[in-house]
């Protein structure tokens, strides 16, 4: 009987693992051709002051709407990309788009806004991607200041000498380094010393409840407290109430973002938000 239930199981297991593997199939199929179909778009979502309310940066999102499977979320496509390491050309499509609009945003109310965008491990270790860089950021008539590359903790570990190396040039460029979800990876705190970084990004995980566990609030306000003793910009990811976004400013932390923000949203309401938070009376959008 219980020989029976645990193949039973087994089945259930093997289904799912089915599931997911055609599902991943299904998705690399579809990616192919999808950036000259033009399936792709980029979202913003708005990071702010913590003090002020203004907005500072801007966080690139992508979207996918896919001509076989209709709208697919960055969860199910971006796993498969890296696996495929289609995720390479999707990035470079990604840096460039981003650039190019932020190239077009000539409303002086942008002009200080830094532009962030994610970077994957395959991209940094490709040799050209410095080049490819500073490329599109002449291209599009940007300086490197406006730049941000998001990267995760994953990615430092994955090959640490050629990262340092890599970032170090793009330091030297002018481009800032994020440090993306911090704390659900698995580096270690001497990381944060060892690569040129300027922003830690709290994971959401620990702004989630925030206002009701002892024990996150104590290791968010330990996150803030290291983060500035290295000298670096505090970004608290996934706010979605007044209440954590007061706590998060009272402890110190420089810029939020989350839905109690903005949402991701596209670039025409980006300007829209910019104008309502600019302390620009005449601003009118
Ligand atoms: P991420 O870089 O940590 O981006 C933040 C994610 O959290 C976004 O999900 C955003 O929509 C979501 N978010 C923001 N505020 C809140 C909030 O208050 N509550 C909740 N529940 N969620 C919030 P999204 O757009 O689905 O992207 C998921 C992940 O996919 C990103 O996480 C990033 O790792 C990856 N991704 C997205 N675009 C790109 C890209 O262009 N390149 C690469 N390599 N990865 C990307
Ligand atoms: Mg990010
Ligand atoms: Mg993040
Ligand atoms: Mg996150």
């Amino acid at each position: 009987e219980a020989k029976k239930a645990g193949r039973g199981e087994q089945r259930v297991f093997n289904d799912a693992m089915n599931a997911a593997a055609k599902d991943a199939l299904v998705i690399d199929g579809a990616l192919r051709g999808a950036i000259e179909a033009g399936e792709f778009y980029l979202v913003y979502q708005a990071i702010t002051n913590a003090h002020t309310g203004k907005l500072t940066k801007v966080e690139a999102l992508l979207r996918w709407n896919s001509s076989l499977l209709g709208p697919v979320t960055p969860d199910r496509f971006i796993p498969v990309a890296e696996d495929s390491g289609m995720i390479v050309e999707l990035g470079t499509w990604v840096l460039e788009e981003a650039c190019r609009q932020v190239g077009q945003w000539k409303h002086g109310l942008l002009d200080d806004v830094t532009i962030s965008i994610n970077v994957s491990a395959w991209q940094l270790a490709d040799p050209g991607f410095v080049a490819l860089v500073a490329q599109a950021l002449q291209r599009n008539g940007l300086s490197p200041r406006q730049l941000e590359l998001e990267l995760t903790e994953r990615v430092l570990i994955d090959d640490a000498a050629n990262v340092r190396a890599v970032l170090g040039q793009l330091r030297a460029l002018g481009v800032g380094i994020s440090l993306d979800d911090f704390g659900t990876g698995y580096s270690s705190l001497s990381y944060l010393t060892q690569f040129q970084l300027n922003t830690l990004k709290i994971d959401r995980a620990f702004v989630m409840d925030i206002e009701h566990s002892e024990r996150n609030n104590k290791l968010v306000h330990a996150i803030i407290a290291m983060g500035q003793s290295l000298g670096l910009q505090l970004v608290a990811e996934g706010v979605e109430t007044a209440g954590q976004a007061a706590i998060l400013e009272k402890m110190g932390c420089h810029y939020l973002q989350g839905y109690h923000i903005s949402r991701p949203i596209p670039p025409d309401e980006l300007l829209r938000f910019a104008c309502a938070r600019a302390d620009a009376p005449e601003c009118a959008i």
